[in-house]
């Protein structure tokens, strides 16, 4: 995962590239990661939304939904061991692809 990169509207233009999709991560600590997101299309708007809420962001461009998915998964159940989550609920597989998370199953 590439960050933490400071989360301001320039800073994201400069960082993210365009048109992809993949995982983003947020937070207000830069050691502790509050939000673990998934965006199929545009990262850079996806993490641009966020500017007002959260100080920091990171993310990891991916090919496919399913590479994405189980990225997500992984970062997700890293983050939750290390107690800093603000949205504890399990990342939802996408639509119309057969995958399943690596560490649970779900
Ligand atoms: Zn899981």
């Amino acid at each position: 995962m590439r960050g933490p990169y400071l989360l301001r509207p320039l800073q994201v233009d400069i960082s993210v590239p365009e048109r992809v999709g993949g995982i983003y991560c947020l937070a207000k600590n830069p050691r502790q990661i509050a939000v673990v997101a998934r965006v199929e299309r545009n990262l850079k708007d996806a993490i641009k939304a966020h500017w007002k809420e959260y100080e920091f962001f990171w993310y990891e461009p991916a090919l496919s939904p399913k590479e994405a998915y189980v990225n997500q998964c992984y970062i997700f159940h890293r983050c939750l061991e290390q107690g800093t989550l603000e949205i504890k609920d399990h990342p939802h597989p996408p639509e119309k692809v057969e995958t399943k998370c690596p560490i649970c199953g779900v």
